[in-house]
């Protein structure tokens, strides 16, 4: 896998999907056309801020190098929205990629072509299984037919890259269905595939840490199980796993969350978006309405603030490094974040080293194939 550095990312939630999936934690609602209208206004005007903001700061807001459009599900809005919603960003179009996440049954020939028209080179799309009993289980109301006509429909559009989301531990999955759609997800035009872990029950999971009852036991071994069904298929399938939950054929991977992973720096628009820039992280709400105040130029609405030192980015740096199959340069690292404590971490780490979950090279650091089915726990480990 090519080496990234990096860089400069803009977020943008769109926070309204057609359906409310009963698994999904992002901030979304039903929208009224109201909403829609008070939503890209308010956008423009939190860009117009953040350009004030770096005028008095003495730097102008520099060009990104990549955007990602999440949610929600962006692909629900009209034409007419996603160009208005475009052209509020237009001093904040990337140098690099342009990701727009879709649903199935939200695109038609005629929204691709926009927005390709608009420089969008990398269309995600939340696909989660073609298996009709495990879409039902996740609430997914369309037939298996409906999500491979919109591959079709985005792979006819000829996007640069094309992923999809697939999702494993729904109630009832087997193994086998689960090898089902990872069969046919590699068979598709696509050349990204992200494989996440359903958490009904936070701390239950594969995915997450927790002292585990009988039942919550074998549902995480079940996941496991799933989750090295994964590890072991795609690869073998053209599409090397890149990060925990990612995968993706030679030059597909997304460039925009490798850069948030490296702690690049990024600037979050919308409702519940997040942001780690000149120094500071923090949240917008996870209301529209409350987000307007944000908009509106109320900065004491903005959540979990945090002034980044050297100590809390080294720690992140690891804990989100670490979910890369490429691991960390831990001199690197040292290099960039000078004041946090090193040594203490590198001591944890090469405890995690005598338990199977960490490979220590020289100074780079990965986690074993055991250490990437509890990364959640070792990220708690190194806080
Ligand atoms: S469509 Fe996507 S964002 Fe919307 S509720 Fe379902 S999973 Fe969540």
């Amino acid at each position: 896998m090519q080496e990234f550095l990096p860089g400069f990312g803009i977020y943008v939630h769109v926070p309204f999907c057609v359906r409310k999936c009963s698994y999904c934690r992002f901030y979304k609602s039903n929208p009224s056309v109201g909403d829609i209208d008070f939503y890209i206004s308010s956008i423009a005007s939190e860009l117009g801020l953040e350009i004030e903001r770096a005028e008095r700061s003495g730097k102008a807001l520099r060009k990104p190098d990549t955007m990602f459009w999440g949610g929600g599900t962006p692909s629900m809005l009209s034409e007419p929205s996603i160009e208005r919603l475009a052209l509020a960003l237009k001093p904040l179009w990337p140098s690099g990629e342009w990701t727009v996440e879709v649903a199935p049954q939200t695109i038609t020939p005629s929204k691709l072509s926009l927005l390709k028209s608009l420089g969008v080179d990398r269309i995600s799309m939340g696909v989660q299984s073609f298996n009709p009993k495990t879409l039902k289980s996740l609430g997914r109301d369309y037939p298996a037919q409906a999500a491979l006509k919109s591959v079709e429909l985005v792979a006819d559009a000829g996007f640069a890259k094309f992923g999809i989301d697939l999702i494993f531990g729904a109630d009832g999955q087997s193994k086998g269905e689960w090898l089902d759609d990872l069969r046919q997800a590699v068979a598709l035009p696509v050349n990204h595939i992200s494989a996440y872990c359903l958490e009904y029950e936070s701390g239950t999971s594969c995915c997450g840490g927790g002292r585990l009852s009988d039942s919550a036991y074998n549902k995480a071994a079940r996941e496991a199980e799933l989750f090295e069904a994964a590890m072991d298929f795609l690869p073998a399938n053209g599409f090397p796993q890149y990060e925990v939950s990612n995968y993706a054929r030679n030059g597909a991977e997304c460039v925009h969350n490798i850069s948030t992973w490296k702690m690049g720096e990024w600037l979050g628009f919308g409702p519940s978006a997040a942001s780690q820039f000149s120094g500071v992280r923090r949240k917008n709400p996870a209301s529209l309405e409350d987000w307007g105040k944000i908009a509106a130029g109320n900065s004491a609405a903005y959540e979990d603030v945090v002034k980044l030192d050297d100590s809390e980015m080294f720690v992140s740096a690891l804990i989100f490094g670490l979910r890369m199959r490429s691991g960390i340069d831990f001199s690197e690292l040292c290099g960039r974040f000078p004041a946090a404590r090193h040594l203490e971490k590198l001591n944890i780490l090469k405890d995690m080293q005598s338990y199977g979950l960490v490979d220590i090279s020289g100074e780079r650091i990965r986690l074993t194939r055991a250490g990437i089915l509890v990364a959640d726990a070792v990220a708690v480990e190194l806080i």
